[in-house]
This record gives C-alpha cells, structure tokens and sequence, in this order.
C-alpha cells in the first residue's frame, strides 16, 4: 500500500485504512440502532458525493430493517431578497411521520450542517438524527446536535473513502492527509502604505498563494452592507484597529474556504500580538506554521505622502484626513509594531527596503520568499 500519493498537483500521506474506519462504522451503526431499538424503521439520508461508500458499509451492517436515499445539496443564487437558496436535490419520499437518520461522510465547519437543518426543520418528520463519519473539532462553530460521531480528526485536508480532492481520491480504500511540509504561510508587514497590497498582489500569483488583506475584506463587508461591515465601518472610518474577536475570526472563516492552497500571503493581519498567537495556535491545529514575516520598511513622512496621494483615487474615508492617517501610525506604533519582535524571537523576521520602483521591491522580496 502507498504511503504517499499525489492527485493532481498535491502530495497526500496515507492517515489510516479500512479496518479503522469499519470499525468506527460498525460502533456508529451500533449507536443508532441501539437508540431507534428493532421496530422503528428509519430512512437513512445520504448526503452525495462523498458519503456513498460510508452509506454503503454502514447499511451493510445494519441488522433491522430500513430504507436509503440518496440527496445533493445544491446552492445557487435566488433574488435579491432571497440571497443565497439551498435546495436539496433528489428526494423524492414522503418523509411524514418518519425517523430520518442523516449520513454525512464530513463534518468540519458545519456550514453544510447548517444548510441541512434548516431544510429539515420545515419537514413533517417524526425525529431527525445525524451520524457523521469524520468530524472536525477545531473547526466546527456552528451549535448544531451531531448524535453520533464515528471518527474526530485533526483540521487537515483528507481524501479518501468517498472524499475527494478536485474530483478525484474518492476510490482510496484508506485516508489520506494532504502533506503540508512545502506550504507557504508568510506575514507580509509594515506600516500602512507601505506597498503591501501592491506587492501582494504580485506576490500571490508567482508562488500560487492565496492572498488574505483583512481591510479589503472589511471593505467588501461595507460595501455589501453586512452585520460584519457595519460593525466594522466605525472602527475603521476613524483608524482604528477593529476589535481582536472579530477579526481574528474573519479571518479563519476565510483561511477555511481555501482547503487546499500551497499557502497564504496574509496582508494586515496580525496587527496586534493576540492575533499573532491566534494565527499561530490556529495554524498549529492544521499542521501548519507561518513561515515567515517579510516586512517592508519605509519610513513614516514617506508613508503620509504617499496615502494621501492614493487618497485622491482609493476612496477610501481613512486615507483622505491627516488626522485619521497620523491615528493609523499611532494604532501601528502602539499595537502592531511590537510583532517585528514577535517574530524576531522565532527567527522569521525578515526586513526589505520598502524604498524605490515597484519592480525593484518585489525583487527583494522574490529573494527572501524564496528562502522560505
Ligand atoms: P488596511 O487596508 O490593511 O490598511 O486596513 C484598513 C483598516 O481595516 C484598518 O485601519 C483597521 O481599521 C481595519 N483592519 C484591517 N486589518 C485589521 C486587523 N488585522 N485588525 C484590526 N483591524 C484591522
């Protein structure tokens, strides 16, 4: 058997094998019919595509009499009162009166879950259930019942059994985890205006990374007018920092949607130590760390200038007022320049002049990010 794959452009080590996981189907079926007792016959719901092998083996087992169906989630855009319409597709039973009995191959942040629920919870059942083959601790928010949980697993990406990786994996007979040893998680840092988002920018498409500006995600969230962005508006409008809890998860909420990248470039985050320890700790659960912090210095009467100048296009309300920018250095010295220290003390402190052409900088910065 394989210890290592590769499927598509990604490495993946193999985790466990079948007889882990029957065993955990076999404790699961266990469970449930223990709590549904021999008369009631439940309709198992297996949610596709990844949980067609777990429903398969679990039925396999199942000593009591029962039924199995089979249903997509699917998500598309309604109007614009609507928002966001998720539809489950393919059922096609009178659910009345039944004891449904849901199949989920994964559950990590439980946005999927979620979805589930509300669809159920408009349906004339007698009860609802949910086994879950693998789960996520670290990662599940949402305060949702899971009944029965088969496996807990760290936060790595796995294929395998079902679950795929871009279309393929889901004929492995074991699990695999997605190799992190080559990702690349660099902190690009410096004051405001230092050039971060320009090079970033740049950046994020020669090394394949995700690029992660948290203020352009608060931007986002104010132009679209969301709880996030309200909240957000004030703090920002007059340079402040935006409060640690909210931030901090923002921006796991966004590192989440990207399972698979060979890595990020974060841009405004961290601005304050709590963040850093939190990107760290966070980071740690995947397997993950960050690599480096590649700083760009320039200093401060250089920076004032230069926002200004973008002030006059950006329009952006913090960049266009002396005053707010001058509070924005003020926030920087006070709460955020301490992480050059920070980092310092890990080793990962890496400064490059932030002074001359575009072109010219990203070539520094291509030098250290190679070195990391
Ligand atoms: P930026 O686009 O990075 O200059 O960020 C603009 C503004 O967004 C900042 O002045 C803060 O109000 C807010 N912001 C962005 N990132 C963070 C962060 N990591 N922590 C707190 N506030 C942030």
């Amino acid at each position: 058997m394989k210890q290592t794959i590769k499927i598509h452009d990604k490495f993946f080590n193999r985790y466990f094998g079948a007889e882990k996981i029957q065993k955990a189907i076999d404790s699961l079926v266990q469970q449930v019919h223990d709590d549904l007792g021999d008369d009631e016959i439940p309709i198992f719901i297996g949610i596709l595509n990844g949980s067609f092998m777990f429903v398969a083996d679990f039925i396999r087992v199942y000593p009591t009499n029962c039924e199995v169906t089979f249903v997509k989630l699917a998500s598309y855009e309604g109007t614009e009162s609507t928002g966001q319409v998720n539809e489950l597709v393919g059922l096609t039973e009178d659910l009345t009166n039944r004891t449904v009995v849901i199949l989920e191959d994964i559950i990590d942040t439980g946005n999927t879950l979620s979805k589930i629920y509300d669809i159920f919870e408009h349906l004339p059942i007698k009860q609802l259930k949910l086994a879950t083959l693998f789960f996520k601790p670290d990662v599940f928010k949402k305060a949702l019942p899971i009944d029965y949980i088969g496996i807990s697993i760290p936060d790595r990406f796995i294929i395998g059994y079902g679950l795929d990786y871009d279309g393929l994996g889901r004929n492995l007979k074991s699990i695999y985890q997605l190799k992190t040893e080559n990702i690349k998680n660099i902190v690009l840092f410096g004051p405001p205006g230092a050039g971060k988002g320009t090079q970033a920018s740049i950046l994020k498409e020669k090394y394949d990374l995700i690029h992660i500006s948290t203020g352009d995600i608060f931007r986002k969230n104010i132009k679209n007018n969301t709880e996030l962005g309200i909240l957000a508006k004030s703090f920002m409008d007059d340079g402040d920092l935006v409060p640690d809890s909210v931030t901090i998860e923002m921006l796991k909420d966004e590192v989440n949607k990207h399972r698979t990248t060979a890595g990020f470039i974060f841009d405004g985050f961290p601005r304050t130590i709590l963040q850093a320890e939190a990107l760290d700790a966070f980071l740690a659960e995947k397997g993950e760390q960050i690599n480096g912090m590649v700083a760009l210095e320039v200093p401060e009467d250089e920076l004032v200038s230069r926002i200004l100048e973008r002030g006059k296009t950006s329009g952006r309300p913090d960049d266009q007022n002396e005053s707010k920018i001058r509070n924005r250095f003020n926030e920087y010295k006070t709460k955020t320049e301490v992480l050059k220290e920070y980092y310092e003390k890990q080793d990962k402190y890496y400064g490059v002049n932030g002074l001359g052409s575009i072109d010219d900088i990203t070539c520094e910065l291509i030098k250290v990010f190679d070195k990391l």
